[in-house]
C-alpha cells in the first residue's frame, strides 16, 4: 500500500481552497498518495483525518498570526488566515504526539514551531538589525538561490548527503526561537535558520524553502528529501 499523505491548504480568497500541484506532483512523484486537507479547526475532525494519515505535508502559504505567540502585529505583517493557523496548530500538536511522519515547507516550518511552543520574526527585514541577504526571490520558482550550510550531524544531511547547497527562498518571516526538542539542521550565510528537525520524533523536518517547485524540476536533493519523507511514512505504516 501506498502512504496516503495529508497535504494542507491555503485559501484563494475567504471561500475558495488553494494549494499549489508542486505539492501535489511531489508526493505522486515520490510514491504517496496526496488528499489536500481543509481548514476544519474541530478536535473531531482532526482526529479523524489524523487516524486515516500516513503522512503529513505542511505547506507554504501566507503570513501567522503574531497572537499564536503573544505580540502584537507589525506593521510589515502580511495577509493571515487565522482559521487556518488554528487547524494547522491543532492538527501538528495531534500528529506529534502520534509521532506520525511531517514534512514541513516554508509558512509550515513556521507554524510547526509555533505549534511546538517557539516563536518567529514577523518580519526578517525590520525585526533583524543586521544585514541581511535576500529571501524573497525575483528569479523562476525552482530556482537554487542562496546558499545553506548543513549541521553535520543531522537528518537533512544523511538524507541529502550535502553539506552546503543552494535553495529557493520565498519568505520575509523566519523562525526566531526554536522549541525545544528541535534542533537547527540549516542556516542560511546570514544566520537565518533554514531548516530544523525533531530531535524526538522519527521523522519530522522543516525546511524554509520550497523544495516540492525544485523537485518538480528535477533537483536531485530535493527529491532526495521527498523520498526520505516517503520511506519514513511507509515505515510508520508497518
Ligand atoms: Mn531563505
Amino acid at each position: 500500500m501506498k502512504p496516503f499523505i495529508g497535504i494542507t491548504s491555503s485559501y484563494g480568497d475567504e471561500k475558495t481552497l488553494n494549494t499549489s500541484y508542486d505539492n501535489i506532483d511531489s508526493i505522486t512523484q515520490a510514491g504517496g498518495v496526496p488528499v489536500v486537507l481543509p481548514n476544519v479547526p474541530t478536535a473531531e475532525a482532526i482526529n479523524v483525518t489524523i487516524g486515516k494519515l500516513d503522512g503529513m505535508l505542511i505547506t507554504g502559504g501566507g503570513d501567522i498570526d503574531p497572537h499564536l505567540f503573544n505580540e502584537e502585529p507589525l506593521p510589515n505583517l502580511g495577509l493571515l488566515h487565522p482559521q487556518r493557523d488554528q487547524f494547522e496548530v491543532a492538527l501538528l500538536n495531534e500528529a506529534m504526539a502520534r509521532n506520525l511522519p511531517i514534512l514541513a515547507l516554508c509558512r509550515g516550518c513556521q507554524i510547526l514551531n509555533i505549534a511546538a511552543g517557539g516563536d518567529m520574526y514577523q518580519d526578517i527585514y525590520s525585526q533583524i538589525t543586521k544585514p541581511l541577504l535576500q529571501h524573497t526571490q525575483r528569479a523562476p520558482r525552482s530556482f537554487p538561490f542562496h546558499t545553506i550550510h548543513v549541521t553535520e550531524e543531522s537528518l537533512l544531511k544523511k538524507i541529502t548527503g550535502k553539506s552546503k547547497y543552494r535553495v529557493n527562498s520565498f519568505h520575509h518571516q523566519a523562525v526566531r526561537r526554536l522549541a525545544e526538542g528541535f534542533h537547527i539542521s540549516a542556516l542560511s550565510d546570514d544566520g537565518i535558520i533554514e531548516a530544523f528537525e525533531s530531535s524526538e520524533h522519527s521523522f519530522v523536518l522543516a525546511v524554509q524553502w520550497h523544495p516540492e517547485s525544485m523537485a518538480t524540476d528535477g533537483d536531485v536533493p530535493s527529491r532526495k528529501l521527498f523520498s526520505a519523507f516517503m520511506n519514513a511514512c511507509q515505515q510508520n505504516m508497518a
